[in-house]
């Protein structure tokens, strides 16, 4: 995103545009490197910038918004669907843990995102003040 991130200044990105960035998996200082080493491991340094990641803890608040995220999907399906379902209960079992264990991977790593970016913006304006 050239477009907001002219001399990658920290000043110059705003919070949505952080958040959008982390949640993207990217850096959100210049938008371009990458965030996550691993599943959630944050990059100790951005590849492009240099910003220093790896210091950012999100401690509980990404598994927490995660279960959130997640529970808000499939409770209303399962709550729905299951009193009409003519499935066995192996069948219900195997299917609603393994669709909560993929939208967890799936949502996870974005809140981890979401956390870094809320983070790293409010360093930013704290070392400003
Ligand atoms: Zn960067």
């Amino acid at each position: 995103m050239p477009e907001d991130n002219p001399a990658q200044d920290p000043a110059a990105v705003s919070m949505l545009t952080a958040i959008m960035r982390c949640v993207a998996g990217r850096c959100p200082k210049c938008g371009e490197g990458k965030l996550l080493a691993s599943f959630i491991k944050p990059v100790a340094n951005c590849a492009v910038c240099g910003e220093a990641l790896g210091n950012i803890r999100a401690d509980d608040g990404p598994p927490w918004l995660t279960i959130l995220i997640v529970g808000h999907i499939l409770l209303p399906i399962i709550f729905t669907v299951g009193p009409h379902s003519t499935w066995p209960q192996w069948l219900s079992m195997t299917v609603w843990v393994s669709a909560a264990l993929i939208l967890m991977l799936l949502v996870l790593p974005r809140a981890k995102g979401f956390f870094i970016g809320v983070i790293w913006k409010n360093r930013q304006k704290i070392a400003r003040s």
